[in-house]
């Protein structure tokens, strides 16, 4: 560290007989008055813990400044020089551009600002006093002058070098803050040091010692001093790794102990069949050998309720993975123990079809399956509410209709969401409180990468389907641009001509659901009239009525229809193993998980099919989804993809996701530590899990911390 800060001030240290701590106001260090205060606000920076995790944006090494002859074009980098030449120009458009030569002696920089002619002065002022400029931005080749090429960047960040004698912007590996308007780096850096040589002393260690020592981590003091001020950049990669570790390990622990609540404390009801019973039942009732993923999930359902602890589950498993026998068990050994079960689906549609599944299967059994949905009649509601409060509905299969007020059950045990992205947290709820704690199992097809798996939902026991049925053929998926229609439809006309069955989706329009009727019935006639006059064509949005709706899907389900044209309403769950093409149009409008999921309708049979994508895409990202989609059908590696391409907030839908916001730590790059803390995180908790042991009280404080940050993520 250097050691030039004086800290003699007769303003600055507070008496010494005070306690510190880092829940202290900023105001209590120097030169911070209310004017600079409030600037810190602006960086949501209040305590002088807030401004020691202010970590910098990044850092730039200032013992070696590269030389300016060796830098190619398109670099990032940080230069250093004296201005030797600055000078201002104006287009026809009048529009000012002032460039400035930075020079090191063995090459230069030419720099560049548009419509900031203020720049000439300062850089002028800097040419005559010699000062040396630290610039920081993406080289650009301009072309040759004389001999040797001139290096061009535009609108670089810069500072000078060892502003006002500051030697902790010179000489040193120096940090670069995420900075606000009028609070310059140089002065960060001061108040972050001087902050670190009052308080670093005092900063509390949420990980236990024990962690420390296993994982091989610096201590909190050592690397908060060096995330900010590294001597080399191995102290910094140590210290980052430990201030990552800290973070994900934190959430960890938070997680586990919410999960060992759920399956330790949380009395459940305990169902009475076996898994020998239900394997019975099942291979007696299901027309096909369920898969090992199912078997192994169904055993993993079987024990949680049985337990005698409320079962929280999370099962996941691509589309087409077979979910519903899962589901199917569940509900199968609910009814056998004597308890009710509701299962929610996110469309009409959706419900409708697992319904007539569970009828079949079920009713034999003497099981009475009901079908709850807004659309009904209000006599035919009210006789269906009679029935589930008196417990003669045995299982009731429905929408949000389910959730609604008056609907009260006799003994619900079980609950079971499927497509759970559908549903916010409340809905979740709303369901679960519609019994004395039952056993909940959600159900997702949105594969979520694992990362987010485990940071999202790591509170729940996880079930993974990672294997369709047998006979499943890949679907060929290709990309084609949108004169290629003719040929498109050729081709699945032989197909349709061979018996299969055809979706055909409809651009999305995002504005206006009148809108995307519109399109999707104008498209609708085209097809019939135009395009395979010899076939019967259906239509299918969201506009129409429940019962129309019920009823075109029922036609296409028996094949008296067999081109279905439609908006995104066919996304969720419609299961039609007959049907082998999809052709989607404007494909470059919708998003990768999306596309997933609408690829998802086929492939369900024993029929080679296939996925059109017609799209004429404008943007690279466009481009670069449509080859994800040629490219792969592992839908966690789409949706690694896809979260990648959009980001987490987006990816989940901001508003419910419940994504916790790093400072420090990167899900994507720092997997590996992620996975390590969870280990960790959950050994502690099952051998402390009350923590209250006194070295874990730190741990303690800072979970209380994020949990007050984080908010509703649990589905309990
Ligand atoms: P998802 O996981 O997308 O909800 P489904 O439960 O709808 O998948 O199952 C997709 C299709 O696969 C359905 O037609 C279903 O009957 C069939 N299926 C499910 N499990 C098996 C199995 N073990 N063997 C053969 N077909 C299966
Ligand atoms: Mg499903």
């Amino acid at each position: 560290m250097p050691s030039q800060e004086p800290h003699n001030s007769p303003l600055a240290p507070p008496p010494l007989s005070r306690d510190r701590s880092l829940d202290d106001s900023l105001q209590f260090i120097k030169g911070v008055g209310p004017q600079v205060a409030e600037k810190l606000l602006k960086l949501n920076l209040r305590s002088v813990g807030d401004l020691l995790r202010h970590y910098p944006k990044r850092w730039e090494d200032r013992t070696h400044f590269r030389s300016m002859s060796q830098v190619r074009s398109g670099e990032f980098v940080t230069l250093c020089g004296h201005v030797i030449a600055v000078s201002t120009r104006y287009t026809h458009q009048k529009m000012a551009i002032t460039e400035a030569l930075l020079d090191d002696g063995e090459g230069a920089v030419k720099l560049i600002w548009m419509n900031q002619p203020y720049m000439e002065k300062t850089f002028r002022g800097f040419a005559s006093t010699q000062k040396q400029i630290v610039v920081y931005g993406q080289t650009k080749r301009e072309g040759y002058s004389g001999s040797s090429y001139v290096l061009e960047m535009q609108n670089p960040e810069w500072e000078e070098l060892g502003e006002d004698g500051d030697t902790l912007s010179a000489n040193r590996i120096t940090p670069v803050y995420p900075a606000t308007e009028g609070l310059r780096q140089g002065r960060l850096r001061k108040m972050v040091y001087s902050t670190l040589q009052e308080y670093a002393q005092y900063a509390e260690d949420p990980l236990p010692p024990a962690t420390l020592l296993q994982h091989k981590l610096v201590s909190v003091q050592y690397a908060i001093q060096n995330i900010h001020f590294p001597d080399s950049e191995s102290d910094r990669q140590s210290a980052r790794r430990r201030l990552v570790f800290e973070e994900f390990f934190i959430l960890q622990a938070l997680l586990a102990l919410r999960r060992r609540a759920n399956s330790h404390d949380v009395q459940g009801i305990p169902f009475s069949t076996t898994l020998e019973e239900l394997q019975q039942t099942l291979a007696n009732i299901v027309p096909f050998t369920l898969t090992n993923a199912q078997q192994r999930a169904i055993a993993e359902v079987s024990a949680n309720v049985t337990s005698g602890y409320a079962m929280n589950r999370l099962l996941q498993g691509d589309v087409g993975s077979g979910k519903t026998m899962v589901a199917l068990a569940a509900l199968l050994m609910a009814v056998k123990s004597g308890y009710q079960a509701a299962i929610m689906a996110p469309t009409e549609i959706l419900a409708q079809q697992h319904a007539i599944v569970m009828q079949r299967l079920l009713e034999p059994l003497g099981i009475n399956v009901e079908v709850a949905l807004g659309s009904l009649t209000q006599k035919r509601k009210n006789a269906l509410k009679d029935r589930i409060i008196t417990g003669l509905a045995h299982v009731v299969v429905g929408t949000h209709a389910l959730i609604q007020e008056g609907v009260d059950f006799a003994k619900l045990g079980l609950v079971v969401i499927d497509e759970q992205h559908r549903f916010g947290v409340l809905q979740r709820q709303a369901l679960a409180l519609k019994g004395a704690r039952p056993h909940i199992l959600v159900m997702t097809a949105t594969p979520i990468p694992r990362t987010l798996t485990m940071t999202l939902y790591g509170d729940l026991d996880v079930s993974i389907l990672d294997e369709l049925p047998p006979g499943r053929k890949p679907i060929k998926t290709h990309w084609r641009n949108q004169e290629k229609r003719e040929q498109v439809y050729r081709g699945t006309q032989t197909l349709l001509d061979e018996g299969r069955q055809v979706y055909v989706v409809c651009p999305l329009i995002e504005e206006s659901e009148k809108l995307q009727a519109k399109s999707a019935t104008q498209l609708a006639e085209q097809i019939a009239i135009e395009v395979f006059p010899q076939y019967r064509v259906g239509l299918l949005h969201g506009q129409m009525r429940p019962d129309e709706k019920e009823d075109v899907m029922a036609q296409f389900k028996a094949h008296t229809l067999d081109v279905l044209v439609s908006t995104t309403v066919i996304e969720v769950g419609i299961d039609v193993p007959n049907a082998s093409v999809i052709i989607i149009e404007n494909a470059e409008r919708f998003g990768l998980a999306q596309l997933h999921q609408l690829r998802g309708r086929v492939g369900r049979g024993e029929h080679a099919s296939y996925c059109i994508l017609l799209a004429d895409p404008k943007s690279d990202d466009g481009r670069a989804r449509m080859e994800v989609m040629t490219a792969t059908q592992d839908g966690f590696r789409i949706s690694e993809e896809d979260l990648r391409l959009r980001g987490p907030g987006e990816f989940f839908g901001t508003r419910q996701s419940g994504i916790p916001e790093f400072s420090i730590a990167d899900i994507f790059n720092d997997m590996d530590i992620l996975a390590e803390t969870r280990e960790a995180a959950f050994q502690l908790v099952e051998a402390d899990p009350k923590l209250t042991r006194p070295e874990h009280q730190p741990l303690r404080r800072a979970i209380e911390k994020m949990r007050g940050k984080m908010g509703l993520m649990s589905v309990s």
